[in-house]
């Protein structure tokens, strides 16, 4: 039986878990997390299914089943973390020298990994806000090689039109890669889109729990699949098999998640938008967004991250910050516990202040991972951190 046909929901559950899925398996419901590092062979000169770990393993193969079919392209693969799963795209696509087109308010650690590709190979990078598809365009010369896209960013919740920007990327022979961390494929389908790449860190809503660390890429091309199977086999960067497990089990419940992490979230950013001591409100589910009809145009949702800039400064962000007792001060978004962090001083404090500014990430800005909590209970500790300033 395979369950490819099934809505999203259901394939979150089985894909990559029948029980028949490996041959000579005990029919077990659940995958077992294969630790063996080796797996032995009749013949000196053929391996059975599976040879040695790094290459593949039959944990981490259920993932990479799931994986596909959740954003519905041919092939998944699974990585130690979102930026190993960067460092492979990178290493795989780019000769010294090359110019990429990112977004400009990609994710902190994105834009460090672009810098030192830019110390060891000549990158040429070109961040635009990529907002307005024709920013893209324009930013294209003879070296461009790909387009780097998330959509919505991080930290401030802007929005691209994926198709487009696909669309003028193929008239110029240029690959699409979009981060879709923030969405999850439960909300967004890049490569049904246009997109070529899907990439993410799975560290944060696909395992959903704060408990792992990892990436995936997916994909339909099978000679970039071949490639990106080969290097990553090369230099290494796997995930454990007990990371696969604990991501195998927090997909099944991605989408019941997701509906939760999106209701709290519109609660809580329509009360933002409310609140007499906030300057401004960031969430794609809001109608006062910038793209919100693009946004409802290319996803089935909104999810689960809203910023806001506080009224005031530094002092008042960190002030309310460290008043609040529900929410986490902590990095990282997407697991069931609200997190709460100011993208100057942490997430973001890796790229430099100019940057930044060109960004629009100000001092005041502080950004929500809502979690699936009580929705008044959260709304409530805001409510007295907001007294305290
Ligand atoms: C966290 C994050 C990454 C990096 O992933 P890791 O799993 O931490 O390596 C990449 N992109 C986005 C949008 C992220 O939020």
């Amino acid at each position: 039986m395979t369950h490819q046909n099934y809505s999203f929901d259901t394939r979150s559950i089985h894909i990559g878990e029948e029980p028949e899925y490996l041959e000579g398996s005990n029919n077990e419901v659940v995958a077992p997390i294969v630790l063996s590092s080796t797996f032995a062979r009749k013949q000196v000169t053929n391996h059975g299914r599976f040879e040695y770990s790094r290459t593949s393993n039959p944990t981490r193969l259920a993932l990479e089943k799931r994986y596909a079919s959740l954003e519905q392209t041919r092939y998944g693969l699974g990585l130690a973390s979102g930026v190993a799963a960067e460092t492979l795209l990178l290493f795989t696509l780019i000769k010294p020298g090359d110019h990429i087109i990112g977004f400009d308010d990609l994710y902190g650690g994105t834009k460090r990994l672009f810098n030192l590709w830019k110390e060891q190979y000549d990158l040429q990078v070109s961040l635009v806000d990529a907002t307005q598809a024709d920013l893209i365009e324009k930013a294209i010369n003879s070296r461009t090689k790909l387009v780097w896209l998330e959509s919505p960013t991080n930290p401030l919740l802007k929005v691209c039109d994926i198709a487009a920007i696909s669309e003028i990327a193929h008239r110029h022979n240029l690959l699409v890669i979009v981060d879709n961390t923030f969405l999850s494929p439960y909300f967004q389908n890049p490569s049904v889109l246009g997109a070529d790449i899907v990439c993410h860190s799975i560290t944060k809503y696909i395992g959903g729990h704060s408990d792992a660390i990892g990436g995936a890429i997916m994909l339909n091309d099978d000679t970039l699949y071949g490639k990106l199977k080969f290097n990553q086999n090369a230099l290494g960067m796997v995930p454990s098999p007990f990371d696969c497990y604990l991501v195998l089990r927090g997909l099944k419940t991605l989408s019941l998640r997701m509906e939760r992490h999106q209701s709290n979230a519109m609660a809580i950013a329509v009360y933002l938008e409310g609140h007499p001591k906030v300057e401004r409100v960031y969430y794609p589910g809001l109608e006062s967004h910038p793209q919100y009809t693009l946004n409802a145009k290319q996803t089935s949702g909104f999810g689960g991250m809203v910023s806001f800039e506080i009224k005031g400064g530094e002092k008042e962000a960190v002030q309310f910050l460290e008043s609040l007792e529900l929410f986490t001060l902590a990095e990282s978004l997407g697991g069931v516990e609200s997190l709460i962090e100011h993208p100057a001083l942490m997430t973001h404090s890796s790229i430099t202040k100019k940057e930044r500014e060109l960004a629009g990430i100000k001092d005041s800005l502080i950004r929500v991972s809502v979690g699936v909590e009580d929705k008044t209970d959260l709304i409530n500790d805001l409510s007295q951190a907001f007294e305290k300033i």
